[in-house]
């Protein structure tokens, strides 16, 4: 059994798998944003444009979403919060990923917004990482 990328303990084919191959829909924020890390890990760049609110998707930079992908290994996600309220979710998380042998660690905050029974990144704000203590 593969575990799924997301880091939630199920298997790929339980978890993730589904949802990028177009089988089932993300039921939450926090299920699409798994999904879109275990995108991310496989480097499927279709599925994170087509996760993206259309509305948004024209300030994707596909480009520099493509180079990021597959010049990085994204190694384990850490979800610190997910809420959601109606139409409207936020899922702030650590995504963390080696890029050129060096270790990195990405900490977003996600919008997520709900469209005809559907969820879809809206955008995301990175928190800074905090500052090394003296
Ligand atoms: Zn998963």
């Amino acid at each position: 059994m593969t575990q799924c990328y997301c880091c939630s303990t199920k298997s790929f084919a339980e978890c993730c798998q589904p949802l990028l191959e177009g089988k089932s829909a993300a039921g939450s924020p926090e299920a699409l944003m798994r999904s879109r890390f275990s995108a991310f890990a496989t480097k499927n760049l279709d599925y994170v444009i087509v996760t993206t609110d259309p509305q948004a998707r024209a300030d994707l930079d596909r480009a520099s979403t493509e180079e990021w992908m597959n010049n990085s290994e994204f190694t384990k996600l850490d979800v610190l919060r997910a809420t959601d309220e109606g139409n409207k979710g936020t899922v702030e998380f650590k995504a963390f990923f080696k890029m050129n042998g060096t270790d990195e660690v990405h900490h977003e905050i996600s919008k997520f917004r709900k469209q005809a029974g559907t969820w879809y990144f809206r955008d995301g704000k990175v928190v800074p990482p905090p500052e090394p203590k003296a």
